[in-house]
């Protein structure tokens, strides 16, 4: 066993996968723990096959990690206690506990000062009437935990829609959103290290398809008063938290106005693009921050676009001719919806970097979906 430092990450899909090959240049170590024995994050990091709640494994983590951190926001809360004796785990139990219910979320932002649409909580069909009659027609209900990627979401136009949605309500807590006619959707990540330095990257436009991100083009085509929006937003939730390592906040642009949808207490997929077109990756100043570590540089390096692989493994000619494109395999088995890998291009001239990333999406779309 090496006495290099470790850090334990719970969850072993991509996230921990390209936090681990961060790490290494740095001289860390990971060791991921997930329930499933084909978790893709074995590829650069010691893969530990148990559930989340596994006492005996999480004490072994402990032991081992110099910090832990997580992949995903739904940890369980007990598991957090148990390493929390032990060992120094980021970001802190209550930014999880913040984020992974929709509506603690959204009333931690209204509290923070940070701007959001209406919403209401709806749990019952009586409930969901009296949140139509309030806020009408459009609404997206999504389940206050657990939904991702569009999953555990409805979009309502109709009374006829509210009505179908009124037995899944009875069973599950949600909250009533406002439809919000958005000209884009925005995303800022930012890091915050333990000693209180506060880093952004450059915002990143982002194109979702059923609720699941296809695209980010980074740095966004944004006014200095919008950027500053979304690093003001990020500032207080990070400094209201006392938070330590990434995050990221999903924003809709209302006319220039920005309101949070969601924050992610983590590493995001809308910042995947900084692996190449940022001075440091979200990955390494997440490690950074979490193993107690100056951050390294946020600033853009050109202009990037990131899409999303999902589903099926492009053909070997995908990147053929274009300079700049960078494909991510995280070596996950092809499964429709499913995101697989990534694909970054980069480019000096914004211009170019939209044709050769067009180009690319014109070959993925050529692809068969898997069934
Ligand atoms: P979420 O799971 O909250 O990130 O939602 C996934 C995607 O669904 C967002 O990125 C938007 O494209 C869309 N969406 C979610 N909530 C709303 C809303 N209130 N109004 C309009 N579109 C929404």
């Amino acid at each position: 066993m090496s006495d290099a430092p470790v850090l334990g990450i719970l969850g072993g899909g991509q996230l921990a996968q390209m936090m681990a090959r961060a790490a290494r240049p740095l001289g860390i170590s990971c060791i991921a723990i997930d329930p499933n024995p084909d978790a893709c994050a074995a590829s650069d990091a010691e893969l530990w096959v148990n559930a989340y709640d596994d006492t005996a494994a999480l004490q072994r983590l402990a032991d081992r990690a110099d910090a832990v951190t997580f992949e995903f926001e739904n940890v369980p809360a007990s598991s957090l206690e148990i390493l929390a004796e032990k060992v120094r785990i980021a970001p802190s139990a209550e930014a999880l506990r913040v984020s992974s219910d929709r509506i603690v979320e959204k009333r931690f932002f209204d509290s923070t000062g940070v701007a959001i649409g209406p919403y209401r909580e709806v749990s019952s069909a009586d409930e969901l009437r009296a949140a139509v009659r309030e806020l009408g027609l459009p609404a997206v209900v999504k389940s206050c935990s657990g939904g991702y990627d569009g999953k555990g979401q409805r979009v309502l136009r109709t009374e006829a829609d509210a009505q179908a949605a009124a037995d899944w309500i009875e069973t599950t807590r949600c909250i009533y959103e406002s439809f919000v006619s958005f000209d884009r959707e925005l995303s800022i990540v930012a890091c915050r290290s333990g000693d209180g330095d506060f880093v952004t990257y450059p915002l990143a436009e982002n194109t979702h398809e059923q609720g699941m991100l296809v695209r980010s083009i980074a740095p966004a085509d944004v006014t200095d008063e919008t950027e500053t929006q979304a690093r003001r937003a990020a500032r207080k939730i990070a400094e209201r938290l006392g938070y330590v390592g990434v995050f990221a906040i999903e924003f809709f642009d209302v006319g220039g106005r920005l309101l949070a949808n969601e924050m992610a207490p983590r590493v995001h997929n809308t910042g995947h693009w900084t692996i190449e077109g940022a001075g440091a990756s979200q990955f390494e100043n997440h490690v950074r921050a979490v193993m107690g570590l100056g951050l390294g540089p946020t600033r853009a390096i050109g202009h990037s676009e990131m899409l999303n692989i999902i589903g099926k493994r492009p053909g070997a000619g995908v990147l053929e001719g274009i300079e700049g494109a960078h494909l991510h395999d995280y070596a996950k088995a092809e499964r429709r919806g499913r995101k697989i890998g990534h694909i970054t291009v980069t480019d000096p001239d914004a211009g170019r970097c939209r044709e050769k990333a067009e180009v690319i999406r014109g070959r993925l779309r050529n692809e068969l979906p898997v069934d």
